[in-house]
């Protein structure tokens, strides 16, 4: 067991990557705080993980349901070692008909929830703790119509390295696990059914293994970053594309 008597937090447990990471933490022997703002799907989510696993209603947009929250998990968890800023949204900004608040509020969650929910767990960070940050290939490809979340991800890019070497005199590590296109709902909540199915298509072309990715592909991965087995890893964007040669 790569995680035995850890204690993680997931931002975005309940659903697709997080959900999936959430449950291999589990496996590997970690106790495992997720978050997100949907109540049901949390109570599912909980009970699906079991007794090492606790659900928590919170919006890591909100500065003061935040802090709130992490009053609640020190007093649950007392400390952590491995954090995994996950939760994330989309949205379109096409040029011409974008929408600012649509634009903030993607910057908002992404960059500024990702930072602040680090930010308020380091001071529960054991020393030698993981902190790993969802990123995308947005980050670095781009996507037409998607400035403000391929913005978001260079941002998370740019804020892991600023913090890798903030906390490496703690021997923290600071990474980030960056996605090609895998299946979940964040493409139901961004795409119509057949803007999906083009996408998968582009991706399957554009991808050297022909394939989309699966959300247990990346929690494979996110487990690489927050194990021993990555105590020399920092810093880093660890792709996980298939390969994919360009934007889907
Ligand atoms: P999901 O939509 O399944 O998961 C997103 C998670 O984020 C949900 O659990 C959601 O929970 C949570 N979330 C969103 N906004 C907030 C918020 N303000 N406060 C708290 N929780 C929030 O999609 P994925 O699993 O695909 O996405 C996870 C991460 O992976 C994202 O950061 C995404 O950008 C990244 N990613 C995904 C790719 C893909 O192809 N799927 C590719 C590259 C990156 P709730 O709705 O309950 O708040």
């Amino acid at each position: 067991m790569k995680l035995k008597g850890k204690r993680a937090l997931i931002t975005g447990g309940n659903s697709g990557i997080g959900l999936a990471t959430a449950q291999l933490f589990i496996q590997e022997g970690a106790h495992v705080a997720i978050t997100g703002r949907d109540q049901a799907t949390l109570e599912e989510a909980e009970s699906k993980l079991g007794a090492r696993a606790r659900a928590y209603r919170t919006d890591v947009s909100d500065s003061t349901a935040r802090k709130e929250f992490f009053v609640q998990l020190q007093k649950d968890f007392g400390h952590l070692d491995i954090v995994f800023a996950n939760a994330g949204i989309g949205g379109a900004t096409l040029v011409g008909s974008s929408d600012e608040a649509l634009f903030e509020s993607v910057l908002r969650t992404n960059v500024t929830g990702a930072y602040f929910t680090v930010e308020s767990a380091v001071p529960l960070l054991r020393d030698g703790a993981s902190i790993i940050f969802n990123g995308s290939i947005a980050g670095s490809l781009g996507r037409p119509g998607y400035a403000a979340y391929a913005a978001s991800k260079a941002g998370v890019r740019a804020m892991a390295r600023c913090l890798a070497a903030e906390l490496s005199s703690r021997n923290i590590r600071v990474n980030v696990v960056s996605p090609g296109v895998i299946t979940t709902p964040i493409w139901d909540r961004s795409f119509t059914p057949e803007q999906i199915i083009q996408i998968e298509k582009r991706a399957r072309e554009l991808s050297p293994l022909g394939r989309v990715g699966h959300v247990d592909e990346v929690a494979k991965a996110v487990l690489f970053l927050a194990s021993e087995d990555s105590s020399y890893v920092q810093a880093i964007e660890m792709f996980v594309d298939g390969g994919i040669m360009g934007t889907p």
